[in-house]
């Protein structure tokens, strides 16, 4: 082993230094997407010592995958799933009010194209183990969901009720939806504007409350045991070390039992499903959405959808099985799928290859499911007790589902379990409590511009706004820390450098690719360009302290990844 941490390249890596200061800690949690990140906040909260881990960025694997829907799942309460639907709506209910910044209202239309078509084949599917092609959702049986999910949403408040229309004022609303239309029906439920930023608001709340007994650092993997302790790398050093705890938590998603396996106990708990989508820059489009998402269902009988987000279309998703020791991609005949699914809602709007600017894919973690159909398998989750010889008397406990709507709770329930194996109480619950930039955010438009005059009158009233919408509250301390360093980028003038710089120092950006991906939409909004991503660098090296070769380095890794994960070129060489 060596011992050449750099601590002075951000808090990130001080993190880092610390947790290899004093390698205990009561919890240990391996893997933070949302549910690891959620579960850590929550027990940070309660005065438990807790690290978390993650071996690429925050936030890389499932959570940046999602469909950006924070929704009850109408579609799941012909599964059954009463339970995980009343809980989900409520959990959209309440991000809503605590993380308004990065959770917004979303009207969301279904296209129904028959009256009475699925109503006994859809209580039948779930009587009979989910098996068979599904038949087309009829607008009965979308009514009877849809009252039932209101029902659920009673005494909530926060979203309007649904409300049906027939097709001469759905062709009103929506004039290039499909003609063959006989209705629409819209209600609301939450979009999540910026999954990975909500994600880190999230986890700096769980540092701040535990300061030095929450410790989280990225880039850090598990990768075995030694002597009753969890093995981990530092990914960008190479070093090893180990770190001993009370309770292991192994909240590694669709990743759940390769990381059982690497410590030495392999399960089959889980059974993913790879989803991909794409975003395209396509204004028709996105005009005929009218700022709705479209929720529909496609010729197969899978539900789909076109979701306008940041001025581009989303359009998504599949639902394919996958085996986590092969490549995650997006293929060919996925982004065939998705064309086809456009003309079936809005067929006279050309989409084709050269619209798409971003594109996404990841696995859902979901449970084996052996004989169920991928569409039709429980998307609610369980904790499991999941003993590993090589960590001696270490409780484990294995997290097998989670979607990014519920991880509030999920959080508060996984924490629990690890609250009661550590024989401590709960001090309080995280609901109600506003997470990172969404406290006191303001709501309305007279609201946001008292905000701006008051807290931003230094970078002026326009940049405040851009500023007040991208991080919420929080913006007032960027807005302190740049001073007067807010001169545009070159080549990506909707930013600065200061305002670059400073998340480069306090947002735990280890690689240029997390701040061209996860800590702003850059790359998803299509913006990114070898220029940009030169000057992006040039800020980000200057904060880390990186060399010319690191420089390139990142530049390297930065444009490999875009291609391979995103489907974008960019050229970094010197201009
Ligand atoms: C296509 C698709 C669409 C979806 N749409 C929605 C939606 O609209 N709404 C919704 O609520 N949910 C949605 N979901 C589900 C939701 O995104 C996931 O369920 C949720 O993000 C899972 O979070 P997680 O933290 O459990 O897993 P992940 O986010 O996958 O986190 C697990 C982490 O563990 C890390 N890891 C793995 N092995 C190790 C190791 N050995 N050491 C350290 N770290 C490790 C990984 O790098 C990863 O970051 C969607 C999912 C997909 C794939």
């Amino acid at each position: 082993m060596t011992d050449n941490i750099d601590t002075s390249a951000g808090p990130e890596r001080a993190q880092l230094a610390a947790l290899r200061a004093r390698p205990h800690a009561e919890v240990l949690i391996i893997g933070g997407g949302i549910n690891g990140i959620g579960t850590f906040r929550d027990l940070a909260l309660q005065g438990v010592d807790v690290v978390l881990i993650e071996r690429n960025d925050w936030s890389s694997g499932a959570s940046a995958a999602s469909s950006h829907m924070i929704h009850g799942g109408i579609r799941y309460l012909e599964n059954g799933e009463f339970r995980l639907v009343k809980e989900s709506v409520g959990e959209r209910n309440g991000l809503l009010r605590i993380a308004p910044h990065y959770v917004k209202p979303l009207p969301t239309t279904i296209p129904i194209f028959s009256t009475f078509s699925g109503i006994t084949t859809a209580p039948l599917r779930f009587l009979t183990h989910k098996q068979g092609r599904p038949k087309e959702r009829g607008a009965a049986l979308i009514k009877i969901g849809l009252s039932i999910y209101d029902s659920f949403s009673r005494g909530g408040g926060v979203v309007p009720r649904h409300r049906f229309v027939g097709r001469r004022r759905s062709l009103a609303a929506l004039p290039k939806l499909n003609p063959d239309v006989k209705y629409t029906a819209t209600y609301y439920d939450g979009s999540l504007v910026n999954p990975e930023r909500l994600a880190l608001d999230v986890l700096l709340d769980g540092i701040a409350a535990g300061g030095e007994k929450a410790r989280a650092v990225n880039y850090t993997e598990a990768i075995g045991t030694a002597d009753g302790k969890v093995r981990v790398r530092d990914n960008v050093s190479g070093d090893e070390f180990d770190i001993s705890a009370d309770v292991v938590v192994n909240a590694t998603g669709p990743w759940t039992d390769l990381t059982n396996q690497a410590l030495g106990a392999p399960t089959q708990f889980m059974g993913g499903t790879k989803g991909s989508h794409i975003v395209v820059d396509n204004p028709e489009l996105l005009r005929a959405c009218a700022g709705r998402e479209l929720f529909f269902e496609h010729k197969d009988g899978r539900i789909v959808l076109v979701y306008p987000l940041h001025g581009k279309v989303i359009i998504g998703t599949t639902d394919l099985d996958q085996d986590m020791t092969k490549p995650v991609e997006i293929t060919e005949d996925e982004i065939d799928y998705f064309f086809d699914l456009v003309r079936d809602v809005f067929p006279t709007i050309p989409v084709d290859r050269s619209q798409i600017v971003f594109r996404f894919v990841g696995v859902r973690p979901l449970p084996r499911h052996d004989d169920t159909q991928p569409g039709f398998v429980s998307r609610d989750y369980r904790i499991v007790d999941s003993p590993i010889p090589g960590l001696g008397a270490t409780k484990v406990l294995s997290l097998v589902g989670g979607k990014w709507t519920t991880f509030r709770a999920l959080g508060e329930q996984l924490s629990n379990a690890v609250l009661e194996r550590l024989g401590r109480p709960r001090r309080f619950s995280t609901a109600g409590v506003p997470i990172g930039g969404g406290l006191d955010y303001p709501t309305t438009k007279a609201g946001k511009a008292q905000w701006v005059a008051r807290h931003a009158a230094s970078v002026g009233s326009e940049r405040g706004h851009v500023l007040l919408n991208r991080y919420g509250t929080k913006a007032k301390d960027l807005i302190v820390a740049i001073g007067t360093d807010d001169a545009p980028l070159a080549s990506l003038p909707e930013y600065s450098r200061g305002e670059i710089g400073y998340v480069a120092r306090t947002e735990h950006v280890v690689h240029l690719i997390d701040v061209i991906t996860r800590r702003t939409t850059i790359a998803f909004r299509g913006l990114i360009t070898g220029a940009a991503a030169r000057e992006l660098a040039d800020v980000v090296a200057g904060e880390l302290g990186w060399d010319e070769d690191r420089k390139a380095q990142e530049l390297q890794q930065a444009q490999a990844e875009l291609q391979a994960r995103h489907g974008v070129t960019i050229a970094v060489d010197a201009a």
